[in-house]
C-alpha cells in the first residue's frame, strides 16, 4: 500500500516523520495507540476501529522516528547533512508540523543545556546542535565567515521582532519589496554572531519574550510561527588563488499547531475564523503542493510566512518537513490530517 513510484519528483522537499512517546498522564490513563512506526521499512501505519471492522492506512515518509527515538537520531540522520549543505552555499529551510503537543518545540529547541563535560543534554534539539555544527566546522576549516542571525514570530499575519530592544517590541515589522521583487522586512534586528554561545543567549533572549507572550494570550503560542534565521557567508580560496564567497542560509521554522488549519466545509464560521488566523499555515501546504506537482502558479503572494521564506523555498533551494505526532487514540482525526498533509508535500 505505499507508492514509492513518484519518490523522485526532482523536488527538493524531504519529508519525515516524528512519533512523540506516550506522556505520563497517558501511560497512567493507558490509553490506546493507534499508531506504528515501521522504521526499517520508514512507514507509519494507523489503525482505526470501525465498529468490529478494523482498518489500517500505510503512509510512507522518507524517514520515520518512533516514539523511542532520541533527539540525536533524528540530528544525526537528517539535520547533520542539511547544515553542511547550508555551509556549502545551499539554502535550507526546515519546518515542525503537527498538532499542538506532539513535540514540534521539543524537537525544534529542546529542553536543557549542556551537562558538565561539554555535551548537550539528550532532551537539546534541532536549533541549538545546528549552531554547534556550524561553528566546529568553521573553526576546523578556519575559514573567514560572518553570521548574521534573525528571530522572528508571526501571529494573526503580523510580524513581531523577537530580538528587538524592548522599547521597539511593540511595534510590528512590515514586508517590504524592493525593485526586483526580493521581499525583506523593515526594522529588523539582525545579530552578527562569532560563537555558539552568543547565539544560545540570543535564543534564550527571543525564546522567553515568545513565553511572555503564552502567558498574557495563552492561545497564541499554538497559533503562532516562529523563524529562526542563520546566514551564513563563508570566504574560501579555491586552489588556484581564486577567492569565492559561499552564501549559505537555514530557516528553521516551528509552525503554529495544525489544529489552527481551516478544514473544507467543516464548521463554517469557526472554520473561517482558523483559516483568517492561520492562512500562513495553509498557504503553505498550497505552495509546497504547487512546488511538487510543477503546477505552474505557486501562490507566495497569499501569506507572510510564504513571502518571507519564498528565496527559500522551490528554485535550488531545500525543504525538509518534520512533521510530528502522537501514538493516542484521542488525537487519532489529527493524526490522520498530519499524516495526509505531509504526504502530499512529497
Ligand atoms: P508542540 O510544540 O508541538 O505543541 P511540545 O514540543 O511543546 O509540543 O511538546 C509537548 C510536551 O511533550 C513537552 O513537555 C515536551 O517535552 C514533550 N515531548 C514532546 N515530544 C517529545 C519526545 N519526542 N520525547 C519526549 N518528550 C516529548
Ligand atoms: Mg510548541
Amino acid at each position: 500500500t505505499c507508492n514509492r513510484d513518484d519518490k523522485d519528483k526532482g523536488v527538493n522537499v524531504q519529508v519525515v516523520l516524528r512519533c512523540r512517546p506516550f506522556s505520563d498522564d497517558d501511560v497512567r490513563a493507558k490509553t490506546a495507540s493507534v499508531v506504528t512506526c515501521n522504521e526499517g521499512k520508514q512507514e507509519v501505519i494507523v489503525t482505526q476501529n470501525m465498529g468490529n471492522k478494523q482498518s489500517d492506512k500505510t503512509f510512507c515518509f522518507d524517514k520515520v522516528f518512533g516514539p523511542a527515538s532520541k533527539q540525536k537520531d533524528l540530528y544525526d540522520q537528517v539535520v547533520y547533512p542539511i547544515v553542511k549543505e547550508a555551509l556549502e552555499g545551499y539554502n535550507w529551510t526546515i519546518f515542525a508540523y503537527g498538532q499542538t503537543g506532539t513535540g514540534k518545540t521539543y524537537t525544534m529547541e529542546g529542553e536543557g543545556g549542556k551537562t558538565k563535560n561539554g555535551e548537550f543534554h539528550e532532551d537539546v534539539g534541532v536549533i541549538p546542535r545546528a549552531v554547534e555544527q556550524l561553528f566546529d566546522t568553521i573553526k576546523a576549516q578556519n575559514a573567514e565567515y560572518s553570521m548574521k542571525v534573525t528571530y522572528i514570530e508571526l501571529y494573526n499575519e503580523e510580524i513581531t521582532d523577537l530580538l528587538a530592544p524592548d522599547d521597539k517590541s511593540k511595534k510590528p515589522i512590515s514586508l517590504m519589496e524592493d525593485g526586483k521583487g526580493a521581499v525583506f522586512m523593515r526594522g529588523l534586528e539582525e545579530e552578527l554572531v562569532s560563537s555558539a554561545d552568543e547565539i544560545y543567549q540570543i535564543l534564550e533572549r527571543g525564546s522567553s519574550r515568545k513565553h511572555t507572550a503564552e502567558t498574557l494570550i495563552n492561545t497564541q503560542s499554538n497559533r503562532s510561527h516562529s523563524l529562526f534565521t542563520i546566514t551564513i557567508q563563508i570566504k574560501e580560496n579555491t586552489s588556484d588563488g581564486v577567492e569565492i564567497i559561499k552564501c549559505g542560509k537555514l530557516n528553521l521554522v516551528d509552525l503554529a499547531g495544525s489544529e489552527n488549519i481551516l478544514r473544507s466545509g467543516a464548521r463554517e464560521g469557526r472554520a473561517r475564523e482558523a483559516g483568517e488566523i492561520n492562512k500562513s499555515l495553509l498557504t503553505l501546504g498550497r505552495v509546497i503542493n504547487a512546488l511538487a506537482d510543477h503546477s505552474g502558479h505557486v501562490p507566495y503572494r497569499d501569506s507572510k510566512l510564504t513571502r518571507l521564506l519564498r528565496d527559500s523555498l522551490g528554485g535550488k533551494t531545500k525543504t525538509c518537513i518534520i512533521a510530528t505526532v502522537s501514538l493516542s487514540i484521542h488525537s487519532l482525526e489529527e493524526t490522520q490530517n498530519t499524516l495526509d498533509y505531509a504526504y502530499r508535500a512529497k
